[in-house]
């Protein structure tokens, strides 16, 4: 018929295809299949350190390239690892792809530099974590040491005493443990004081509208001095433009993480990046 014949406007075309992705098949099976096939990479985001202003790390983020989709984001799948529990594969996956982009990093004449890896929520809560963890570092010739693992504020309260029992691990086999969005769960200052967190990120929520919020920058300030008093450094995310990049500085973050910096970038990219950023 005739309107079939006639291109359809590009809004309708996205929510078309944005209906599609929320449709892609999600069973355990297709989960599997795909982590065979590799479909899942790695991008990473530059890390800024912002006294010196140099790149001191990256944070690599999942990407699904979905052979009829395309790219689709973590939000999208990886909830659906964790219902079928599949966690342990994914964190197993990230964590080797991670190890594989810190060799090509090295190799390629950098300074060697720390990669962060979101861990699930599930990972927690198994006790054999850090070894298994410490197998595929070792298997990859990767010194745990250059390893941050992130977990967010919720996944390590659901279950303090089985997560504090882990974090301990972790750290004994030498990985760095940095607590994600922080300021949005429920974690208390007395969780804060006894976990051995290396590093506190300060969600983005309270980043992105910091430069007209004075109460945002009253928390990023105490969070600040919280990170000062318990030794761990603390990274402000979603730094979306340079004058919030002056006042984070400002307000003595340690590091900055953000689209202003640069976005995720493919291993390539990130490392081309990593040579025209450093002196
Ligand atoms: P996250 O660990 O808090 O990662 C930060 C998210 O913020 C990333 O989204 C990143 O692309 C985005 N972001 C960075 N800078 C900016 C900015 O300036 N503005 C805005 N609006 N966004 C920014 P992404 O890659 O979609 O990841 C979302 C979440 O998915 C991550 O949040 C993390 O919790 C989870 N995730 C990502 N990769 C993995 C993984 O390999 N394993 C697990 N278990 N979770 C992962
Ligand atoms: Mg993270
Ligand atoms: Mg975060
Ligand atoms: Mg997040």
């Amino acid at each position: 018929c005739e309107a079939l014949s006639k291109p359809l406007p590009a809004r309708e075309l996205k929510a078309i295809l944005t209906k599609y992705r929320s449709m892609f098949d999600c069973s355990p099976d297709a989960l599997r299949t795909a982590l065979q096939n590799q479909e899942f990479f790695l991008k990473l985001q530059p890390k800024l350190a912002l006294r010196e202003r140099v790149i001191s790390g990256f944070e690599a983020l999942l990407r699904w390239n979905h052979p009829q989709f395309g790219e689709i984001l973590p939000n999208k799948f990886i909830p659906e690892f964790e219902k079928h529990n599949l966690f342990k594969l994914l964190s197993d996956y990230v964590v080797e792809h991670s190890c594989i982009s810190v060799k090509k990093i090295d190799a390629s004449g950098c300074v060697p530099i720390q990669t962060s890896v979101n861990i699930s929520a599930g990972d927690l809560s198994d006790l054999e974590l850090a070894n298994r963890l410490k197998r595929i570092c070792s298997s990859n010739f990767v010194d745990p040491r250059q390893i941050t693992l992130e977990i967010t504020e919720t996944v390590a309260m659901a279950d303090p005493v089985t997560a504090m029992d882990n974090l301990t691990r972790l750290r004994l086999a030498g990985f760095k443990l940095s607590l994600d969005d922080f300021g949005t769960g429920f974690s208390s200052l007395a969780f804060l004081r006894n976990m051995p967190f290396n590093e506190i990120k300060i969600d983005m929520l309270f980043v992105r509208e910091a430069l007209r919020s004075k109460s945002d920058q009253t928390i990023i300030k105490a969070i600040n001095s919280l990170g000062k008093a318990f030794n761990m450094s603390v990274v402000a995310e979603g730094c979306e433009d340079a004058e919030t990049l002056d006042l984070l500085e400002k307000l003595e973050c340690d590091f900055a993480q953000g689209f202003h910096i640069s976005r995720p970038l493919t291993v390539d990219d990130a490392i081309e990046f990593l040579h025209s950023h450093s002196n």
